[in-house]
């Protein structure tokens, strides 16, 4: 079994070659819940539904956000009638959001997230961190901000001073999923507001140092392949680079991969992780995707 940490980006990228890779009913991916809210009166859990339309093949691997095959008018009526959404919903996007609204009224996120992913035939499990509700705020210069209002409406602009969240319980599963597997993969995912939302719940540090963790650097030099994750590790106390994040996982870590143009970091990060690999890192192509993939599950 195959645990894998992930945020709805990098990690999903990574995913889209491992599951070319192993047999997907051996994976358990738990996903981060932390930004999830009510949006245009739904409830919207973008990194999960990026995971299920990545293992679904229903990806808009372009914004990776929403699916590929959507059309916008819901949003564009709504626009005409004078209410704003922030986020831009596709119709069958609208569509998942609305069913896992109901369905919340009945189960919890993780038993509707089940029903959802089997009807969309996927057969890995999708595991949300938590059941919990939670809350992301970003300290800027002029004060606390939602974490949506940060990344959407101020594009990430302002200065980071911190970023804050709620403690939260990991869903029933997620530490059993991680003891039990015989590998842990953490993908390129943001390192603050993806993965130390994870691994900093009750338990699950514990649980990564008795597995075998393998993760992939998000930088490359000195900043993030794509998104905020920079200005995060600096306003952290991070160095905004493959060796910060190593600092942030390095108390459970195995193996870590970093990009072949930051080799000048190996023996840095070599006297912190047992194993550092050198290899391609940017997931662009299906090619890259699945040599990625093979590498880390040392597939020839
Ligand atoms: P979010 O939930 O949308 O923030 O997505 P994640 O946390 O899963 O991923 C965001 C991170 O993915 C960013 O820090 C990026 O640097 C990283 N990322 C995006 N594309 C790539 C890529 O092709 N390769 C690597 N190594 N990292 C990537």
């Amino acid at each position: 079994m195959i645990t894998i940490l992930s945020g709805g980006t990098g990690t999903p990228k990574l995913l889209q070659g491992i599951k070319e890779v192993v047999n997907t009913s051996e994976l358990n991916i738990i996903v981060n819940t932390l930004e999830n809210d009510y949006f245009s009166g739904v409830y919207v859990s973008a990194d999960i539904d990026t995971v299920l339309y990545t293992m679904s093949n229903l990806i808009n691997d372009k914004l990776w956000y929403g699916r590929s095959d959507d059309t916008f008018y819901t949003h564009d009526t709504l626009e005409k009638l004078g209410f704003h959404e922030t986020l831009r919903i596709g119709d069958k996007d609208r569509a998942l959001k609305i069913q896992k609204t109901e369905l919340m009224k009945k189960y919890t996120l993780q038993k509707a997230v089940e029903i959802q992913k089997n009807e969309l035939g996927i057969n890995a499990n999708i595991l949300p961190m938590s059941n919990n509700e939670s809350q992301v705020s970003i300290k800027t210069r002029e004060g606390l901000m939602n974490f949506h209002d940060f990344l959407i409406t101020n594009q990430s602009s302002p200065e980071v001073e911190d970023i804050i969240y709620s403690e939260v319980e990991p869903a029933e599963g997620v530490i059993e999923s991680i003891e039990e597997s015989d590998h842990v993969i953490i993908g390129p995912s943001n390192p603050i507001t993806s993965i130390n939302p994870i691994i900093s719940m009750p338990g699950v540090k514990k649980a990564l140092k008795k597995t075998y963790v393998t993760s992939v650097s998000p930088f490359i030099g000195d900043d993030a392949v794509s998104g905020p994750a920079s200005k995060f590790m600096k306003a952290k106390g991070y160095d905004s680079n493959c060796v910060g994040v190593c600092l942030v996982y390095k108390d459970f870590l195995n193996h870590y991969i970093i990009n072949n143009t930051d080799n000048k970091y190996k023996n840095n990060i070599e006297k912190m992780v047992p194993e550092v690999s050198v290899e391609n890192i940017i997931l662009k192509t299906m090619e890259d995707k699945i040599n990625l993939a093979k590498k880390i599950l040392q597939i020839e």
